[in-house]
């Protein structure tokens, strides 16, 4: 067998990974033609490929290298919880110094009364725990009716059967039989493509409503949960409407149902505040969070629930549990990883400083010929490709996808940028400095420009 490193020639690799590695979210056929790009190393906000080009991670890798590659702390906190306990697990009346600490943590950075803790290995997992702590929250109060959870359409909650089903993506949908039963989709908040004549005032106010209206439908009596993104991520980074997100608060207060923030993406930074909920003005009673929790470094997910959900689930034996809830290695890197944050103010950073100066690039982009709108928040920003901006026009469909050949020219220039449909998409390490800005930006621009001479 022959032993595979970083020093064999780029054409040998991608073979051996088509015959025997099956990716995600891709078309083996497609990959097994093309070759997949091989990552061989990163530092900061640059990975580098086995041709030794050096590329800009617009993406922060999957939005998730919240802190930047190369860290040796979090190297470090990794190799000692290995060599000291490098597994056990915290069923049946154990626990173990990392998830004390880290849950201790959570507890700290996390709003309101979001004290406690229940681990998973990822987001899509604790998207799973979620249906069943709220479903199980509802029958412990005597309402076992309650387990309708609201979601919307073009959310992204994971990949499970549950985080699949939660998540509205039609393509996700088709395949495997879901959603699962008592799961409903509200129409998402995106003004750009779904606005029709409305202002994006008028839309986000009907969007909004649409969760009352459902809430109608369905009986107060069967609804469980609401559950959704601060900001849309992998469904394009959908910025709703001003009017939007106050409105859902006044629904959510109105009525009794559980709200649950799906911070796997806003969460640790990403939209200048520790959550993304803070962001947009409401306080969850649960919190999905996942990826900024280790910086991607180790695989760990969770929900933090507030005091009054932890005392309903707490009354009851709660039949449900991964192998790696709070796997010590992953606990002990996320903690390093929260302390890495506070202690450089990788937050007020965000804040104060660096989205700013990405805000102002990021929407100047709006002036080339080719993008419609630009959208920013925090470090998640979008831009819709289209052909003629005033009519907020979608390309013909042998145009062939525009913001796919817009992702293959980012590739082409060493950036990674992600498309969704005619969306174009970043989320950079949080650390990014403003001279890497700039490169992202110029990059961004030069590929815009390739893009736009193929498309024409
Ligand atoms: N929720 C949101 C908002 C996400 O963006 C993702 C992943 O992108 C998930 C859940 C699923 O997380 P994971 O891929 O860790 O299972």
């Amino acid at each position: 067998m022959t032993i595979i490193t970083n020093h064999m020639p780029t054409a040998e690799l991608q073979k051996l990974d088509a015959a025997h590695h099956m990716h995600p979210f891709s078309t083996q056929n497609e990959l097994a033609a093309k070759g997949a790009r091989v990552i061989t190393s990163a530092d900061g906000v640059w990975i580098q490929d086995s041709e030794g080009n050096k590329i800009i991670d617009g993406m922060a890798g999957l939005w998730c290298v919240n802190v930047g590659y190369g860290r040796d702390r979090l190297v470090q906190a990794a190799a000692r919880q290995m060599a000291e306990l490098p597994y056990y697990n915290t069923f049946f009346m154990t626990t173990h110094v990392p998830a004390i600490a880290l849950s201790q943590k959570l507890a700290e950075v996390a709003p309101g009364d979001l004290n406690h803790v229940f681990y998973a290995g990822s987001g899509s997992e604790a998207n799973d725990t979620n249906i069943r702590m709220v479903r199980t929250y509802w029958a412990e109060k005597g309402k076992p009716t309650k387990k309708i959870i609201i979601s919307r359409k073009n959310a992204y909650h994971g990949s499970t059967l549950g985080g699949a089903s939660l998540g509205g993506m039609g393509g996700m949908h088709a395949q495997g039989g879901l959603p699962i039963p008592d799961v409903y989709h509200i129409d998402q908040p995106n003004w750009w493509a779904e606005g029709g004549d409305m202002s994006p005032e008028e839309f986000g106010l009907e969007r909004a409503r649409q969760l009352e209206q459902a809430i109608h439908d369905l009986g107060e009596d069967n609804v469980a949960a609401f559950i959704a993104e601060p900001v849309q991520g992998a469904g394009g980074v959908i910025v709703p409407p001003e009017t939007y997100w106050p409105e859902i608060k006044r629904i959510c207060d109105k009525y009794e149902i559980l709200l649950i923030a799906d911070e796997v993406i806003c969460g640790f930074g990403r939209t200048g505040n520790w959550f993304g909920s803070e962001t947009v003005g409401w306080t969850p009673d649960i919190m999905t969070i996942a990826k900024g929790l280790s910086s991607g470094y180790q695989p760990i997910g969770g929900s933090i629930v507030n005091d009054e959900v932890a005392s309903v689930i707490g009354a009851c034996e709660f039949n449900h549990g991964y192998t790696y809830n709070a796997h010590p290695v992953a606990a002990a890197v996320a903690l390093e990883n929260i302390n890495i944050l506070q202690e450089e103010k990788v937050v007020e950073y965000v804040r104060d400083d660096i989205a700013p100066y990405l805000k102002q690039k990021w929407e100047a982009l709006a002036d080339h010929p080719m993008v419609g709108e630009a959208k920013i928040v925090g470090m998640m920003g979008s831009i819709a490709l289209t052909p003629h901006k005033e009519s907020r026009a979608k390309f013909a469909a042998d145009a062939g996808s525009v913001g796919y050949i817009c992702r293959e020219r980012c590739f082409a220039n060493n950036l990674i940028m992600r498309h969704v449909g005619d969306r174009m998409i970043i989320s950079p390490p949080l650390v990014i400095t403003r001279a890497e800005v700039d490169v992202l930006i110029e990059r961004a621009v030069k590929s815009l420009d390739e893009g736009m001479a193929r498309v024409k």
